[in-house]
């Protein structure tokens, strides 16, 4: 077997491949572009896409593409051959430098949100050269951001890579005050992807998984997590040779997969990568699913990154790890004395002033139809954003408010009596795990992001949202007299605490007074995504997108528009589903079964006329009951779901399908689901939850 070491990104393009490939100088030249973002010329790129094509067909490549993502969140790409014929008969392989920074592509087909009339359908690639190109499947991707002909964005990748730039941009104004040089700042990001395995055969039964994603029917299996026994359990032998795959296959790829476990539910798990910065780390998500989803087939098992696809037990979330860096130092690290690291305390304070001032905005970017049923079940975070600090970092913030000096906490030290047992320091807080953007000791944790979604729109608000504390801060201090710095700042951080305070909640987010507490407190409780995603474009984070040119007005517009429709698009097809299923398959199952204990009924009468015939009779009636009550509400379903599909404006069609139409298809899964357990097995048309979730 190949050693870890040579193999692991043997498929990206990256610095150290540069180094060996390139010139000198148009190494260095690409590495400001990276580094600094100075602009390319084309003769430079003119001799990258030359190395690159040198070294991708050395490794097999064919082909190359464009990869990006648009505004779907998942990701897309067209496959251009290198070939290039020539006039006596041969052909030579070719990528030019103007292939590699510039694609066109037809845009008709990928939501816009209005931004291009269909006649206008151009829209553009442009090489992103911070993200490394990489081959997959004999294919040289790479990764681009997408923009119509009129230059909107069209993507998930601009915006956050111009957050990223705003956040640099202000990190280093607030550094300089604290007298450092000029830094390379990055938002660092590390992604907990959260997925099922499902066995093939199974899932491949099931309309519902197949066309939506998640059962939209299915009683609740004889054991559920309970009993806590899969959390950490030994990984079953396929789910371990479909790991092991997947580790070579993104190693190869430079995705650095590290951490992997059984998650709480069964057939659930996990897998964590080491952090990169915040573009880099959200192409490497991309891909961890495409190849999860890919390498699962080679297995017999269906890899699922639905937020929900079992009703009763955990959904899947993606926890968004999130971090600031200044030349590879990070910049929320408390170090040994916190009270005292004033630089750290300016960076804590404008992230937890970001989160209290965009929490609505921070929501509307994990609102989707699957984390609808995720977000307040119990399992995740409930839909207010709220942040945990942990004991220290809040007694520290309280002590500032209440200006006075902090007592300290007690670092101890772990002493388990067992001698062999080496003794160690205590973490000075335990784990929250209820909030959903908690401190966990050096970096930030946003919870509340669904598993199939795409980290971009969290990172680019959270980006941006601190750049604006950053720049306030910024703005306040500068000119301010070296001899009174220390002071100004401490009195900057005492307002910026006293008037967030209310974000800050350590207590238990799952439990029932905890939302009349937040409402109390003027906190935000979005429920739905229909709730949510007006705020997108509430005046107040318009002008934040503008003032960092991270999004035009017009671009956030088009912005809300794709993921209302989306979500309409979602809640359409999963209405279709359920009557297509309760029609021809489950009211269809039920009178099998119902006629079937007639026909018996009879039968038993003919030869045994005094026999006692009552149990089989409650079935029956049983059984022609649920049958009408899934009636009834299949009517109203019917019904509701024709007038939705009427109505032209997005929001009052969503606003529908939240709050009307969500509590019909709830009953009239509850009313199939009860039949699930009446009718005989052999009459069921699908797998139950006991048969998909503990296959082995
Ligand atoms: P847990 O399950 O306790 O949250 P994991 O080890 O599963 O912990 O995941 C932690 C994630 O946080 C990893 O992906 C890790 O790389 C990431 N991470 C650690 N430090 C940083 C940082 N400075 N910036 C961003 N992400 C980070
Ligand atoms: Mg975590």
């Amino acid at each position: 077997m190949a050693r870890v070491s040579d193999i692991y990104g043997s498929m990206v393009f990256n610095e150290h491949t540069m180094q060996e490939r390139l010139p000198s100088t148009t190494y260095k030249q690409l590495m400001k572009t990276i580094n600094d973002g100075e602009p390319m010329d084309l003769e430079v790129a003119n001799i990258v896409a030359h190395a690159m094509k040198e070294w991708a067909i050395e490794k097999g490549a064919t082909h190359f593409t464009h990869w990006f993502q648009p505004l779907t969140g998942i990701t897309s790409e067209k496959h251009d051959s290198f070939l290039d014929p020539c006039p006596d008969g041969r052909a030579i392989m070719s990528f030019s430098g103007k292939e590699l920074i510039k694609g066109e592509s037809d845009a008709s087909s990928f939501p816009s949100g209005g931004l291009r009339a269909t006649f206008e359908a151009r829209g553009y690639t442009a090489w992103d050269p911070t993200s490394y190109a990489f081959i997959k499947d004999e294919v040289l991707c790479i990764p681009t951001a997408f923009c119509s002909y009129t230059g909107e964005a069209l993507d998930k990748k601009t915006p956050l890579l111009r957050s990223m730039k705003a956040i640099e941009e202000q990190a280093n104004r607030v550094l300089a005050l604290f007298g450092e040089p000029h830094r390379h700042v990055v938002a660092t990001v590390g992604a907990e992807q959260e997925f099922f395995l499902i066995s093939e055969k199974d899932f491949e039964r099931r309309l519902d998984l197949v066309l939506t994603g998640r059962t939209l029917f299915g009683y609740a299996p004889c054991k559920g997590q309970e009993m806590e026994d899969h959390y950490y359990g030994a990984i079953r032998p396929t789910v371990n040779e479909f790991m092991k795959e997947l580790d070579d296959e993104l190693w190869k790829l430079g995705v650095s997969a590290r951490t992997k476990h059984n998650e709480v539910a069964p057939a659930q798990h996990e897998l964590a990568p080491i952090f990169s910065v915040a573009n880099r780390a959200i192409d490497e998500n991309l891909l961890t699913m495409e190849k999860m989803r890919l390498l699962a087939s080679h297995y017999g098992l269906v890899c699922l990154h639905h937020e929900k696809p079992f009703a009763g037990i955990n959904g899947s979330g993606k926890h968004n790890n999130w971090s600031i860096s200044a030349d590879g130092k990070n910049l929320l690290d408390p170090g040994a004395n916190p009270a005292e690291n004033l630089r750290f305390l300016v960076f804590l304070a404008s992230v937890i002033q970001a989160v209290d001032d965009y929490q609505e905005l921070l929501r509307t970017t994990v609102a989707s139809a699957g984390n609808d049923h995720r977000l307040g079940a119990h399992e995740a975070p409930p839909a207010i954003v709220s942040m945990f600090l942990g004991d220290e970092l809040g007694g520290i913030m309280d002590a500032l408010v209440a200006n006075c000096e902090y007592e300290g906490c007690e670092h101890e030290s772990m002493d388990l009596g067992v001698d062999v047992i080496p003794s160690f320091m205590k973490d000075t807080s335990d784990r929250n795990r209820t909030s959903p953007f908690a401190f966990t000791g050096n970096k930030f944790e946003f919870r509340m992001p669904g598993s199939s979604m795409n980290l971009a729109d969290a990172n680019t608000i959270i980006n941006t949202a601190v750049a604006k504390s950053l720049k306030e801060f910024a703005d306040a201090l500068e000119g301010v007299d070296a001899s009174e710095f220390e002071d100004a700042v401490r009195r900057h951080i005492r307002h910026v605490m006293h008037d967030h305070q209310h974000i800050v909640f350590n207590g238990d987010g799952y439990s029932e007074e905890w939302p009349i507490e937040a409402e109390r407190r003027g906190l935000a409780n979005h429920r739905t995504t229909a709730d949510a995603l007006p705020c997108m474009v509430d005046q107040k984070n318009i002008d934040l997108f503008e003032q960092f040119g991270v999004l035009s007005e017009t671009e956030v517009r088009s912005r809300y528009e794709v993921e209302l429709e989306k979500y309409n698009k979602v809640m359409n097809v999963e209405c279709r589903v359920m009557k297509r299923l309760v029609r021809r398959d489950y009211l269809p199952a039920i009178n099998k079964f119902a006629a079937e204990i007639a026909r018996h009924m009879s039968d038993v009468r003919a030869v045994l006329p005094e026999a006692d015939l009552s149990y089989q009779e409650a079935r029956l009636k049983k059984a022609l009951n649920g049958a009408l009550v899934i009636n009834g509400h299949l009517e109203r379903l019917v019904e509701l779901h024709t007038s939705a599909c009427s109505v032209a404006d997005q929001q009052e069609r969503a606003n529908m399908y939240a709050h009307e139409i969500v509590p019909v298809m709830a009953a009239l899964r509850e009313a199939v689901d009860k039949m699930e357990i009446v009718v005989a097995r052999e009459y069921w048309p699908v797998p139950t939850y006991n048969d998909i979730l503990f296959y082995c």
